[in-house]
């Protein structure tokens, strides 16, 4: 039987982390401060963004939410960014996708100031990771990584989990998952390949994997042959199905067969929340250019 890779205990010794930071921080008469956007009433976003700033209370982490019919434009959305971007006490900005369809996603993303884009979104941070080599690097400097994968990488580090020289295999090519994620493993020197809808032979490669990723959006969608003996294996996935929660993989199959595994729920999703609080601190510290670039 697998190991479980308990992203819930990981989020804990890392908000536990941070709040120490966030309380030398307040000792310095700074608050980090965090805005919310959320655009119309998709029932699973406003769940995400309720959990995102209740997070943030428990953390001391200043939260404001902005929510606004679906029926905005996109000018108005843009202006309420511009005021966010120019509040000194927002150290991040978060808009909640999807967007509805009048409101073109790549032009809101990239009006929020890089220095606030908690999400790892913005064209300047994308390119930012892209550019740099180690992971460890990234951290050093501050970066703000999607937190997904970010959650992802310090999941299968602090679990003592071997990145380097192994075969990485990503199913899914977002932008917001299976893109930066294959990055962010090949920056931790793993040999990654990226499978998509039109891979052929897919059972082969993902056969290959030391580590699997997958973040496709099909419930149960990884069975156990076309999982290798004793890989890790990290289930992105979010599917709701008669209000139970189901991860992309077949969790009672594949951790038969897994070295280690994620549960569904309890495993990526506290980890994606946790970073962002991470990045909030990150923004904050920046704040007050107590973060050194070395
Ligand atoms: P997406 O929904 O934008 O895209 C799905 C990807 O899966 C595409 O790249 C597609 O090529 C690939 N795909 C589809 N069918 C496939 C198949 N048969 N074989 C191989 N690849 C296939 O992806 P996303 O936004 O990254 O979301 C993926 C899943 O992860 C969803 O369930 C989402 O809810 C979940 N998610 C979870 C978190 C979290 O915090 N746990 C965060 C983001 C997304």
């Amino acid at each position: 039987m697998a190991e479980i890779i308990d992203g819930k205990r990981i989020a804990e010794e890392i908000k536990a982390e941070l709040k120490i930071e966030i309380e030398e921080l307040s000792r310095g008469g700074i608050i980090p401060g965090l805005a919310t956007i959320l655009v119309g009433d998709n029932p699973a976003s406003h769940v995400y963004v309720k959990n995102k700033t209740s997070a943030c209370e428990k953390l001391g982490i200043y939260s404001e939410q902005h929510t606004l019919p679906k029926e905005i434009k996109e000018e108005e959305l843009l202006e309420l960014i511009a005021t966010l971007n120019k509040k000194p006490n927002i150290d991040g900005i978060l808009v909640q996708l999807p967007l509805p369809s009048q409101i073109e996603e790549k032009k809101i993303l990239s009006a929020i100031l890089p220095e606030k884009d908690v999400d790892g979104f913005h064209y300047y941070n994308v390119g930012r990771f892209f550019c740099e080599k180690s992971y460890s690097q990234m951290k050093k400097e501050g970066l703000f990584l999607p937190c997904t994968p970010y959650g992802i990488m310090e999941m299968l580090l602090r679990s003592g989990l071997e990145i380097n020289g192994k075969e990485a295999v990503v199913l899914g090519r977002s932008n917001i998952v299976g893109k930066p994620i294959t990055l962010l493993l090949l920056s931790a020197n793993a040999t990654v390949t990226i499978c998509h809808s039109k891979t052929a032979n897919l059972k082969d490669v993902t056969s290959r994997a030391d580590i699997l990723v997958a973040a496709i959006g099909i419930p149960c969608f990884v069975k156990k042959d076309m999982v290798k003996r004793g890989a890790t294996v990290i289930d992105v996935g979010i599917n709701r199905i008669n209000d139970k929660i189901v991860g992309d993989v077949d969790f009672a199959e594949v951790s038969k067969v897994a070295g280690a595994i994620t549960p569904v729920p309890g495993g990526v999703g506290p980890m994606t929340i946790t970073m962002l609080l991470a990045n909030t601190v990150t923004g904050a510290k920046r704040r007050k250019e107590v973060y050194i670039l070395k």
